[in-house]
């Protein structure tokens, strides 16, 4: 990955955050507060007009770009937290050009970070229920020799079993936590964007 893949990544994200903003919305009013597709739509347009503007000669300068204003710009709990993620990751990418083993480093600091911040364990009906299992995909495909694209192919297909699979499960975290029992029968909204998040990953490393 290099700098224009990185900023492809923000761009391709946050058009399709754009056109699946109301699908957020609707999941947040479900179980949360009905800003989720707005506090994305909203974070990641910033970020798109600071990675455009900025001359970031590195894939990790982008991300760091990215996640300072998504943590300047979001209130929510999901502003800081892809904020965090972004600029754990960029920290990782300080060369031109990342190998898919930088990568792989850059997402397993993006979720640790995710964690730090907000405490959640797999099952707690958080975005961690996507980025957990598609960092274990990432990782198991390159192990067996797959290409960092392929990785991210089957990455994003995790991230959207993942966000599925959070439908049946109870919030432990985040507002959602506070309908108890209620929140069950309702995928979660970061969980989903998480997955869109992997998924805009894939397309750019598939046709950088
Ligand atoms: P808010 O909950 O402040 O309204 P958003 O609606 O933008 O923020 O984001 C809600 C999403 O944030 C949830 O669906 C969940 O995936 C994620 N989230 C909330 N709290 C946590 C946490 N502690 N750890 C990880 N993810 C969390
Ligand atoms: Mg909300």
């Amino acid at each position: 990955m290099n700098s224009a893949m990185a900023r492809s990544w923000i761009t391709t994200l946050a058009s399709a955050l754009e056109e699946q903003t109301d699908y957020l919305t609707q999941l947040d009013s479900a179980i949360g507060d009905a800003d989720h597709g707005a506090n994305m739509r909203r974070g990641f347009a910033a970020a798109v007009a600071a990675v455009e503007g900025s001359s970031a000669e590195t894939p990790g300068d982008v991300l760091i770009k990215a996640g300072t204003t998504l943590i300047s710009k979001v209130g929510g709990a999901s502003g800081p937290l892809y904020g965090s993620a972004f600029r754990a990751m960029g920290k990782e990418l300080r060369d031109p050009i990342a190998t898919g083993e930088q990568l792989r480093a850059a997402l397993a600091e993006g979720l640790a970070a995710v964690q730090r911040l907000g405490t959640a364990a797999p099952g707690d009906k958080t975005m961690v229920d996507a980025y957990a299992p598609a960092l274990a995909a990432f990782e198991q495909e390159l192990r067996n020799g797959a290409t960092p694209a392929t990785a991210a192919a089957r990455a994003a297909d995790a991230a959207e079993e993942g966000m599925r699979a959070t439908t049946s499960l109870q919030a432990r975290k985040g507002r959602a936590s506070y309908l108890g029992a209620r929140s069950v029968g309702h995928q979660d909204p970061g969980a989903t964007s998480t997955a869109m998040m992997f998924r805009a990953l894939a397309r750019v490393m598939a046709a950088p």
